[in-house]
């Protein structure tokens, strides 16, 4: 049945497509873009309703985000899903809270689609949201998965049952650099594997476990990747029986310089405009990376010696956090700057850096001309801003699965060097130095050379596939032909 509307313009009359991310600006973001790209490419066919969860702890202002989406884009709407009781949670970790919402927001969820005449199109959820996808089959439209992670990830989430399960011991107590085989990518060292798979008596390793599990049945998985930048993976998955339905590749879907983020004071672009072309290290760590007194001030060292220009954002170290355990509000709280860094440091770098607290326009930071490299965390989302502005990478993995990133991003792609010494407590100045050193220098190493030219090379793949033409938009095409529309 071709469910085109003949109805002309009005909002009413087009199909609905739902999407559901999960918590989090990491994850609100490419599910953002995702809806963009659907309103753009189905103008006069579709619109898209994106259900937030409402959480008991602080995750930035995403209200603000949200409404700058809504002012741009009148074909988006959200629908704020009711908070959800707690209480019966006793001194939860983030991660009950995290989880133990989005199961209790089921009920929710299954109200609201309910409710909606006619039956939306289709269900799109946060990996992180998959038992979600029960309701669609419920009520009988299809449903997929959008993952915000890279494929070669995805690949270690489909055969984790299997792969990590099937092991009679929990990964913890294996020698940190055994390898565990996934089919159709590298070996991976135990200690490169997310933490929470590490330990099989862990609730959160169950939860993961069903996760994985039930992502295998939906009717497809988006990812946020292209075929440019992970061929192999993508190719792999069909080909291991990793997942038997269609794959789409429907990335780099980045925030788009239409939309505004979080906003705030803008002074640093001022700054930049002021530097030399390529000069500056920019240094950014997601919305929750934060490193300890010691760390920060080892970093600071190692950039003053460096002698490189610099511009890093800085948040509160975890422990200087009066708030409650869960609560991300100190992320974005004030850092007493003179209290976290070296004596003097930022007097004697003020003609050489800048330090910004808390939080920048990273998109347009990363496009600015005087950035010659990122240090990152390899969160997904900031790799593949930095891919789409062509900027080479030092990756510093911190938590989730950023050190299969680093495997991926750094061993593979060759997109980035990795920090010395990330992988063990503490990175010294030495180590910072050093590394930063050997990439703004263009070192001549195995390592250094060629990740310049492969930037700039994939930054064009990326633009390509994004293209009238480029295979993300043919997959999207394909996804959105299943559901009886047709440009
Ligand atoms: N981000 C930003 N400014 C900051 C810190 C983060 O704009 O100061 C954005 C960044 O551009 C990216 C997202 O927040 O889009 C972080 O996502 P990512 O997957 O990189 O890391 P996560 O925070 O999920 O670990």
């Amino acid at each position: 049945m071709n469910r085109r509307s003949s109805m002309g313009e009005e909002k009413k009359n087009r199909e609905n497509v739902i999407l559901y991310p999960s918590p989090g600006f990491g994850h609100l973001l490419p599910m953002v873009e995702l809806a963009r790209v659907l309103i753009g490419r189905y103008q006069d066919l579709l619109n898209v309703t994106i259900l937030v969860l409402s959480l008991p702890f602080d995750t930035g202002s995403t209200e603000s985000f949200v409404s700058s989406v809504i002012a741009a884009n009148p074909l988006i709407s959200f629908h704020f899903l009711p908070p959800v009781d707690l209480s019966h949670l006793h001194n939860p970790r983030f991660d009950d809270s995290f989880f133990g919402i989005i199961e209790l927001s089921k009920l929710n969820v299954l109200s609201f689609l309910s409710s909606l005449r006619p039956t939306p199109l289709a269900l799109v959820v946060d990996f992180f949201c998959t038992h979600s996808a029960d309701i669609a089959t419920q009520l009988g439209f299809p449903s997929y998965i959008f993952f915000t992670c890279c494929a070669s990830v995805l690949v270690t989430f489909l055969h984790f049952p299997k792969t990590i399960h099937n092991t009679t011991r929990s990964l913890k107590d294996m020698g940190k650099t055994s390898l565990i085989h996934f089919p159709g990518i590298v070996p991976i060292p135990v200690d490169h594997i997310p933490i929470p798979w590490t330990d099989r008596e862990d609730r959160v390793y169950k939860t993961f476990l069903k996760i994985s599990a039930r992502m295998a049945e939906v009717d497809g998985i988006l990812i946020n990747t292209f075929d440019s930048l992970e061929s192999k993976s993508i190719q792999s998955l069909p080909a291991t029986g990793a997942f038997a339905r269609t794959i789409y590749p429907v990335g780099p879907l980045i925030m788009s310089e239409r939309g505004k983020d979080k906003g705030g004071d803008d002074h640093y672009f001022e700054w930049l405009d002021m530097q030399p072309t390529g000069s500056v290290v920019f240094l950014c760590f997601g919305t929750m990376g934060t490193f300890s007194p010691d760390q920060l001030k080892e970093i600071a060292t190692g950039l003053e010696r460096s002698k490189q220009r610099f511009l890093w954002v800085v948040k509160n170290p975890p422990h200087l956090s009066d708030t409650k355990k869960e609560s991300t509000t100190h992320l974005l709280a004030d850092p007493s700057l003179d209290l976290l860094f070296p004596d003097g440091f930022l007097e004697r770098t003020k003609d050489k850096g800048l330090v910004v607290k808390s939080w920048v326009r990273q998109v347009a930071v990363l496009r600015h001309e005087a950035i010659g490299c990122f240090v990152t965390h390899l969160g997904w989302n900031s790799v593949l801003e930095a891919i789409c502005a062509g900027v080479r990478m030092i990756g510093w993995p911190l938590y989730a699965e950023q050190r299969l990133n680093k495997l991926f991003v750094v061993d593979e792609m060759k997109l980035a060097i990795a920090m010395e010494g990330y992988n063990k407590e503490l990175v010294t100045a030495a180590e910072v130095e050093r590394t930063v050193g050997k990439m703004m220098m263009m070192e001549k190493s195995e390592a250094v050379d060629g990740v310049k030219e492969r930037c700039s090379a994939m930054k064009l793949a990326a633009e390509s596939t994004l293209g009238d033409g480029g295979d993300s938009m043919l997959a999207l095409d394909e996804l959105v032909r299943t559901w009886g529309i047709q440009k």
